[in-house]
């Protein structure tokens, strides 16, 4: 039976599901999160309502025996539904027949994880504000809301306190830490579709809605309760954007031109738009995660990424799953190989995964309302039906794959390369629906599973 005293400094989706993981190998685990608790005061998990889960977060929730909990409050999301200023509509699948994200609520998800790190003896300590830490000593400095300080002592502390890590303050100074953080010229606001008289979603539920409008996008995601959380990511200046909306005239007659449909959907428009939050989207990179073999980062705190590929969360959730892979592997309860172990396999994975959100926002906002772009991913998901081995598209790798983030992302752009080879074949918009396609197509396959991952240093 491990002795050590693990603290974990943020009750956020990462500590929590962390809490759980290391509490089942027999660790002694103390969670402190500045809030107060959610499931007392009501209060949100903070940031968007809902998230799309898929396959590495489940991985990970499946390792903590919560999978089959979370199944029931998920609703599936089998691919995009694409929304013109026509009203008119167009789906695209995410992967094959079978394979979908699924639509959680972040809150609901919070508390699963809380109650189910309870049951099995993890002590929560809210209201409790992470202020400073010292990996020398593994001392951690907390104050509560009035101020009151108080000092907790831990053999290995994580630092899961999101995007603003206080944990993660503590070592900017720290000779050869390195740190960036980059704000988007874009920000979100969160709007919703109520169910309609009869109680009833209002749109197609399982799909993801994305209204793509070039420079912006509006997206709606399906919850329990028959509501859409919609999300409106839009410039924070320039012409349209959050700063030229500035009257409820020209707040109803953008929605009215751009998101018709939706906006029929939503008539408390106004109301919502005025009083609900504009929010700014980060990217946080650092390294190293580890300081004097005590404390480490992990989720946002180590690598906060744009939303828009739906796996922030996932990445999270990963970190979790690969950190107890290293431990199963490394039973003598060595936190100093551990931690470093898991910090080097994870950090190329984390800047790939941030490149590849950056990319999807283009994707989403803009290719998307694209026919050449979607004749791609209709070729694509024909040569990975006839190849299955060989070819997989980049969001299937990313998304319903294990595939380290870093390869996903070096062997996407090789396959993109390869592409566009194909999208410059004569008649290639018929041929790839005949039957004589599978040997038309079958040297391009070969060069992408001759793909190594060296080949990467020559796709920078
Ligand atoms: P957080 O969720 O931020 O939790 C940190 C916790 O630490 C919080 O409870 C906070 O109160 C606490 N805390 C902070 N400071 C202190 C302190 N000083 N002391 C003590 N406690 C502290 N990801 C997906 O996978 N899929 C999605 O669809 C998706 N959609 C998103 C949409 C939006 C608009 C945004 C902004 C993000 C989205 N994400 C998504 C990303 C996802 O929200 C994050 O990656 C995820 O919440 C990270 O979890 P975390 O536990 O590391 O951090």
């Amino acid at each position: 039976m491990p002795e050590k005293n693990i603290v974990i400094v943020g009750a956020g989706l990462v500590g929590s599901l962390l809490s759980l993981l290391l509490s089942k190998k027999g660790y002694n685990i103390d969670v402190y999160e500045k809030r107060p608790d959610m499931r007392k005061s009501g209060a949100k998990g903070g940031r968007s309502i809902n998230l799309a889960l898929s396959d590495r977060g489940w991985k990970a929730l499946k390792m903590a025996g919560i999978a089959g909990a979370i199944e029931e409050i998920a609703i599936p999301m089998k691919g995009r539904l694409m929304h013109s200023t026509d009203s008119e509509l167009t789906f695209q699948a995410y992967g094959k027949e079978g394979q979908s994200i699924y639509s959680v609520s972040r809150a609901r998800l919070n508390e699963l994880l809380m109650e189910e790190a309870e049951k099995i003896g993890v002590r929560y300590h809210f209201e409790q504000q992470c202020e400073e830490v010292d990996s020398e000593t593994g001392i951690i400095h907390f104050s509560d809301h009035s101020g009151q300080p108080k000092k907790v002592k831990a053999d290995v502390i994580f630092g899961t306190d999101g995007a603003f890590s206080a944990v993660r303050t503590s070592f900017l100074k720290r000779d050869r830490f390195t740190y960036s953080q980059q704000y988007l010229s874009h920000g979100y606001k969160e709007l919703e579709i109520k169910p309609d008289q009869k109680g009833q979603f209002q749109m197609e539920e399982n799909v993801l809605h994305i209204w793509p409008r070039g420079d912006y996008m509006l997206i709606a995601l399906p919850n329990p309760d028959k509501t859409f959380t919609c999300t409106l990511f839009f410039p924070f200046e320039g012409e349209p954007s959050f700063a030229s909306l500035n009257s409820d005239e020209a707040i109803t007659k953008f929605f009215e031109t751009q998101f018709p449909d939706a906006r029929a959907l939503m008539p408390d428009l106004l109301e919502m738009y005025n009083s609900n939050p504009t929010s700014s989207l980060v990217t946080v990179k650092c390294y190293p995660w580890v300081f004097d073999s005590k404390v480490c980062l992990l989720g946002d705190a180590s690598h906060a990424i744009v939303p828009f590929y739906g796996q922030g969360m996932n990445s999270g959730f990963e970190d979790c799953s690969v950190l107890m892979e290293i431990l199963e592997n490394n039973k003598n309860d060595n936190w100093a190989l551990i931690l470093d172990k898991f910090q080097k396999s994870r950090k190329p994975n984390a800047d790939g995964i941030s490149e590849l959100a950056l990319q999807n926002f283009i994707e989403m906002r803009d290719s998307v309302a694209n026919k050449d772009f979607l004749l791609q991913k209709k070729i694509e998901a024909r040569i990975n039906d006839l190849y299955p081995n060989k070819w997989m598209p980049l969001y299937s790798m990313v998304t319903f794959s294990h595939k380290p983030y870093a390869e996903a992302l070096a062997k996407g752009r090789f396959q993109d390369r390869l592409m566009q080879e194909v999208l410059g074949i004569d008649g290639i918009e018929e041929k790839y629906q005949k039957e004589s396609f599978k040997e038309l197509i079958r040297p391009y396959v070969e060069r992408n599973a001759n793909f190594k991952m060296a080949d990467k240093k020559t796709l920078a």
